[in-house]
């Protein structure tokens, strides 16, 4: 089965050697929802870990007392590392979110320590750049289009087929990902992703000014969590993602572990993001594969080189005893943890929003904290709170844990407790947020 427990009699190849003390520098965008798990990591582990973030005056002090970079000025940033290396060494340099992968990378190479070639980490971030080279190497991707904002659409759209789904080079979490089966919801897609574009905060030019289309890969979903020593890839689990995801949004919902696909389907996934690091070049640290799989085979959605986001690292320990975070703290050091081979399920929901407006309240939170299996119902977005649901917003109204005897019962005590909840939402004043980025009012 791919769980974590397979992680025990599978050692990695080649233990990384370090002369350095057990000290890791993460660096973590300040409001990175990936931190906190590592922190957590950190501590139960023995592990001394530095964040170096914008965060200069949070209230949180991991990041007050951490070091301060601007993530915008790539050698600025590099060279406040290499001081503090040189202060006190790390074993290891980590990035926690896609954007601080690179700066990870080019750290860590100045270090000499273990690291993914820039290059490797910056095609990982850029789904076009990605398409291009998985397909150089004979991974097979769907067919694709790349869209140039600066110019006028008509003439780069003629070829598209449809169903095709739209989405950003380079953001994450499904944001502004859409499906168009025919020209008119092309356009209106390109409209709509154009807006949220100009307002994401992009740093590049061409992160603004680009779409990638993509033929609609119809099939089932898997996203997977590895680990990379000198290009070997372990993997550490396979979720399943049993909703169906049709589209127009690509909401993540359900991740139910160990996965229900045969072990011939498991291996052809295995080979195919193997195949997609080598393409890329990744060859050190975390990996989180997102796939499509049907009768023509698996599809790589995208390989990033970092963690699966929220907290479902959790979902790991459940059946190991050790958390995603931990494992990638303690490869970092070239270090194996000793893991429980228990079985079981486990699974995470993490809440959709269900519509537009003001958060009044979740109803029924306890209710769903008694259903048989479920371990905890977390709601991380506070009464009063804007809420943004796909294609614009990029989070959710929190997560349902639940750990069963097996995945099929994990689910369906999701799926009970999600059941139990009622989001009480006042909707905004019709057509205000609409009028204010200056798009037609969506017709859902
Ligand atoms: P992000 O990095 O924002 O998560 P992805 O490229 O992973 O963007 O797409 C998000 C989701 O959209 C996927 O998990 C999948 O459900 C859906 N999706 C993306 N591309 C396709 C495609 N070509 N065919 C079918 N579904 C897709
Ligand atoms: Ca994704």
């Amino acid at each position: 089965m791919a769980d974590a427990a397979a992680a025990v009699s599978r050692p990695v190849t080649a233990p990384i050697q370090n002369a350095a003390p057990r000290r890791i520098l993460l660096i973590a965008p300040h409001d990175s929802y990936r931190t906190a798990p590592f922190l957590a990591a950190a501590k139960t582990r023995g592990i001394e870990i530095l964040i170096a973030s914008e965060a200069k005056h949070s209230l949180v002090s991991a990041y007050a007392d951490g070091l301060h970079l601007d993530l915008g000025d790539m050698q600025a940033s590099l060279q406040t590392i290499l001081r503090e290396a040189q202060r006190r060494p790390f074993a290891a340099v980590l990035g926690s979110d896609d954007a601080s992968t690179e700066l990870a990378a080019r750290a860590a190479a100045e270090l000499g320590l273990p690291h993914n070639p820039t290059a490797a980490v910056h095609l990982a971030r850029r789904k076009d750049l990605a398409r291009a080279r998985l397909a150089q190497a004979g991974v097979p991707v769907p067919r694709y289009w790349r869209i140039d904002l600066t110019r006028p659409l008509t003439s780069q759209i003629e070829d598209i087929r449809y169903p095709c789904v739209l989405k950003p080079v380079a953001l994450a979490a499904s944001r502004g990902v859409i499906r168009a089966d025919n020209l008119d919801e092309l356009t209106q897609a390109a409209a709509r992703i154009q807006v949220l574009l100009a307002g994401a905060g992009l740093r590049e030019a061409e992160e603004r000014e680009a779409i990638l289309v993509e033929e609609f890969i119809p099939g089932f979903e898997a996203a997977v969590e590895g680990l990379l020593t000198q290009g070997n890839l372990e993997i550490l689990t396979i979720f399943d993602k049993p909703d169906p995801l049709d589209g127009p949004y690509f909401e993540e919902t359900y991740y139910i572990t160990p996965s229900r696909l045969d072990a011939p389907t498991q291996q052809v996934l295995r080979e195919t993001i193997t195949a997609a690091c080598a393409a890329y070049g990744l060859r050190e640290g975390p990996i989180h594969a997102e796939c499509r799989i049907n009768e023509q085979g698996v599809w790589i959605l995208e390989v990033a080189a970092r963690t699966i986001g929220g907290l479902c690292g959790r979902l790991l320990r459940f059946g190991t005893g050790t958390s995603l975070e931990e494992l990638v703290l303690l490869h970092a050091l070239g270090e194996h943890p000793e893991m429980n081979s228990e079985t079981g399920g486990a699974g995470a929901l993490m809440i959709p929003i269900p519509q537009a407006g003001i958060l009044r309240r979740v109803e029924g939170v306890l209710a769903a904290g008694k259903v048989p299996y479920v371990d905890e119902v977390v709601i991380h977005v506070r009464e009063g709170y804007e809420l943004v649901p796909l294609p614009e917003g990029s989070s959710y109204l929190g997560f349902i844990f639940a750990r069963a005897p097996s995945a099929a019962q994990a689910e369906a005590a999701l799926r009970a407790a999600h059941a139990c909840l009622r989001v009480v939402v006042m909707p905004l004043w019709k057509g205000e947020r609409e009028q204010e980025a200056g798009r037609p009012p969506s017709t859902d």
